[in-house]
C-alpha cells in the first residue's frame, strides 16, 4: 500500500491512456492518490476524477504560486465551495518559488497567505510549494498562525536542516523521485531523509513531472512511487513494504482517512 500524495493525473498528458494508467497504479501497489487540482478548473476536474475513482482517487485544490495574480476574490469562493466536498481532502499546492514564477514575490506572498487563512478556517490540511524559498515560506506560516499546522513540505528539495525546521512547524516532508537521482546536488535531500523517520514523511511522485532516475525524461506516473520508497527503504534501512505501510499511515492521519 503506497499513497501518492501528489499528482497530476488531471492532465492531458494522460488523456490517452488515464485508465490504464491508474489500473497499472495499483498493480504496482498505489492504494491511495490525491489528485492536485489548480484554481477552479483543475479542482473540478480532479474532483470528478475522485468521483470517478471512490476510495482510491482524492482531491485538492489550490492556487500555485505561479499562478498567484490570478487569485482573487471569486476564486476564493469556489474553493470554499470545492473544500466543501467531502472528496477533496487538501488546500493547495500553495507557496513561493523563486525560481521561474511568472507571477512576481509579492503577488505569490499575498495568495499564499490568504491559501493559509483559508485552511485555518476550513480546518483542512495544505500542500505547500517551496522551491529556493524556505526561508520566505517560514516567515510567512508564522506570520499567519504559529503552529497546529497540518499538512505537506511537497516535492522537498533542501536539506535537513529545513527539513527539521518543516517538522517543527507541524509539516510532513514529502520526497518525490529527485531523491533516486545521481546527481550530487541531490545528496543534501537524501540527507534530509536520514534525518527523519517514516512518521514525519510522506512520499509522492508530482507527476507527470519528476520521473525518478529509472525513468528519468518520460512521463512520470503515480505507479513509480514505489521508486521513491525503495529508496527511503535503503536509506532508513527498512523494508520496503514496511516503508510503504507507515508512510502511508503518516499520509491518511493528516488527511484524515
Ligand atoms: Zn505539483
Amino acid at each position: 500500500m503506497l499513497f501518492d500524495t501528489h499528482c497530476h493525473i488531471n492532465f492531458d498528458d494522460y488523456a490517452a491512456d488515464r485508465d490504464a494508467m491508474l489500473a497499472r497504479a495499483r498493480e504496482m501497489g498505489v492504494s491511495q492518490l490525491v489528485c492536485i487540482g489548480m484554481l477552479p478548473p483543475g479542482g473540478r476536474e480532479a474532483l470528478a476524477l475522485a468521483r470517478a475513482n471512490p476510495g482510491f482517487v482524492y482531491a485538492s485544490v489550490g492556487c500555485h504560486p505561479y499562478d498567484a495574480v490570478h487569485y482573487n476574490a471569486q476564486v476564493e469562493a469556489e474553493f470554499r465551495a470545492l473544500l466543501r466536498e467531502p472528496e477533496v481532502v487538501l488546500l493547495g499546492e500553495m507557496g513561493l518559488d523563486t525560481v521561474k514564477s511568472p507571477s512576481p514575490l509579492p503577488a505569490q506572498e499575498a495568495a499564499f497567505e490568504q491559501q493559509l487563512q483559508l485552511a485555518g478556517e476550513t480546518g483542512k490540511p495544505v500542500c505547500i510549494h517551496s522551491r529556493e524559498a524556505f526561508a520566505i515560506c517560514e516567515r510567512v506560516i508564522r506570520r499567519v498562525h504559529p503552529r497546529g499546522w497540518k499538512g505537506f513540505a511537497h516535492c522537498f528539495s533542501d536539506g535537513p536542516q529545513e527539513a527539521l525546521a518543516w517538522k517543527e512547524l507541524g509539516f510532513k516532508v514529502s520526497f518525490a523521485g529527485q531523491i533516486t537521482f545521481k546527481n550530487k546536488s541531490c545528496d543534501p535531500i537524501r540527507a534530509a531523509a536520514a534525518a527523519l523517520t517514516p512518521e514525519d514523511v510522506v512520499i509522492e511522485t508530482d507527476a507527470p513531472f519528476l520521473a525518478p532516475q529509472a525513468r528519468r525524461g518520460r512521463r512520470n506516473e503515480p505507479g513509480f512511487v514505489r521508486h521513491t520508497a525503495e529508496k527511503l527503504a535503503e536509506i532508513w534501512g527498512l523494508g520496503v513494504e514496511e516503508v510503504a505501510r507507515r508512510t502511508t499511515a503518516t499520509a491518511r492521519a493528516v488527511l484524515g482517512l
